[in-house]
């Protein structure tokens, strides 16, 4: 058996649970003959990173040596407590001092140039994973496993350019991570993947974009044509709803790769937009389970829906986005008209998550992150009132949205009427709704305060929690 085995950050914020994670991966492989194991950063050091170069662009360069001892402090600290070997540890504390002096270069460059490209972005954040990854490597050989540091370049992941959002080649990355990683495997040892970072074929290190570990597994899993890719994460595996919202929600068992990216998508934190796609492609099944509960099952996902009686299978919110107007008599009978609209919200690099026009064509809705609400309405302004297209663009910051995700709802009649009603009884307004002709998820926004309750009444009206 071959299996892709991630450990996200909180598996790994300090050198205690980076032994914890490195003696897991022991205890697996002895049932799994052969796996590569997959690292984010300690937690919390993505962000940090980004702050860094942040303070960095801005000239700070007091809060830059700060940041650089408390990074080098934790990372030391945790090559104290993972490694008990003497020779192993001083070994990896000074190939850990010469990359942290690598990353204090970067950051002083951009301070003197006052310059953050997204090039040298990728380069300061992939730090990151570097060393956690050197550090759980270096956990694993003092436990006496076989195990071999990659960075995610040289295990093959060769990337396009789109610094900050890359996407692997995977005509090129496909030869290439078999050949660097395919004989190691036979061989009973263990490579240990720097999550998150690849490089172009020039070797330039690029970024897969936020929670991009999740993503990196599912490629090699996917190149590797391993049996099976687990996540481990701190949760028990995708749940029916955030249990902060519901205290009820529960760890759903199995679910397709087609409703899991639902939920992806709609903002479950717990999985990167793209990391399903490689394995769904070659129907790789996906475990997410609980590095503190490492007997625990998880989630499993694969192609099957499993057979439940379950329409709606999970329900979400998602905060943070705004709710956009396209009006005017222009629209109606245009053709084109939201290709335009569409096609400057694209120029200008803003995501779009919910579309939706009704018949009479007056209106084009359209649900945004709300941190590009401001730059959206007035590209749309600038843009498409000279041509006399629009009439009025307008957003409101206040809303969320609302998805209720399940495969069974497909041609059963009735589920968005009882989604509805359900939200109706608690007396929440209903802004904007869309269904994609996939059936897959029902999506709707509401007004922010009445997001949580809208998630309750629905999780509630399908039962879900029991
Ligand atoms: N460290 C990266 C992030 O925080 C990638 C990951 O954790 O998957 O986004
Ligand atoms: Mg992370």
């Amino acid at each position: 058996m071959r299996v892709v085995v991630k450990f996200g950050g909180t598996s790994l914020s300090d050198g205690k649970r980076i032994r914890n994670a490195a003696e897991l991966v022991k205890k697996y492989k002895g049932r799994i003959e052969e796996m590569v194991v997959v690292a984010s950063a300690m937690g919390g050091v993505t962000d940090e990173l980004i702050r860094a170069a942040g303070r960095a662009k801005a000239g700070d360069r007091p809060y830059v040596e700060e940041f650089l001892n408390g990074f080098s402090e934790r990372h030391l600290d945790a090559i104290e407590e993972a490694i008990s070997d003497p020779k192993l540890r001083a070994e990896l504390a000074e190939r850990v001092r010469a990359d942290i002096a690598d990353l204090g270069r970067a950051l002083i460059g951009v301070s003197y140039l006052s310059e953050l490209t997204p090039r040298s972005k990728d380069y300061i954040l992939s730090f990151g994973e570097r060393l956690s990854t050197r550090i759980l490597c270096g956990a694993l050989q003092d436990i006496g496993m076989r195990a071999e540091y990659f960075t995610g370049f040289e295990a093959g992941i060769i990337t396009d350019a789109n610094f900050g959002e890359a996407v692997p080649i995977f005509e090129l990355a496909s030869e290439r991570v078999r050949a660097a990683l395919d004989g190691k495997l036979k061989d009973g040892s263990i490579p240990v993947v720097t999550g998150f970072i690849g490089g172009t074929a020039e070797g330039i290190v690029t970024t897969l974009g936020r929670g991009g570990s999740d993503y990196t597994a599912t490629i090699l899993g996917a190149l590797l044509n391993a049996d099976e890719v687990w996540l481990m994460t701190d949760v028990n595996g995708l749940m029916t709803a955030d249990p902060k919202i519901v205290p009820s929600a529960k760890t759903i068992r199995r679910i397709s790769y087609s409703e899991a990216a639902e939920m992806a998508f709609f903002g479950a934190k717990s999985l990167h937009p793209r990391a399903l796609e490689p394995v769904s492609e070659k129907g790789i099944p996906l475990r997410i389970r609980n590095t503190f509960d490492p007997e625990g099952e998880g989630t499993l996902i694969t192609k099957e829906r499993e057979g439940g009686d379950k329409v709606v299978k999970a329900v979400t919110l998602i905060r943070n986005v705004s709710l956009l107007t396209v009006g005017g008599a222009g629209i109606v009978g245009t053709p084109g008209a939201a290709a335009k609209i569409l096609k400057v919200l694209g120029d200008n690099r803003i995501n779009v998550l919910m579309i939706s026009q009704s018949s009479s064509e007056y209106n084009i809705s359209l649900v945004i992150p709300r941190a590009s609400s401001k730059e959206a309405v007035s590209a749309l302004r600038r843009e498409l009132k000279n041509e006399g297209l629009v009439r009025e663009v307008t957003s409101e910051d206040d809303v969320c949205v609302v998805a209720a995700v399940g495969a069974g709802m497909r041609g059963t009649p009735g589920v968005a009427a009882r989604v509805f009603t359900a939200v109706a009884k608690k007396g929440i307004n209903v802004r904007m709704i869309a269904q994609g002709s996939s059936e897959l998820n029902i999506s709707f926004v509401v007004g922010e305060s009445d997001g949580a309750d809208a998630v309750r009444a629905i999780h509630e009206e399908f039962s879900l929690g029991s």
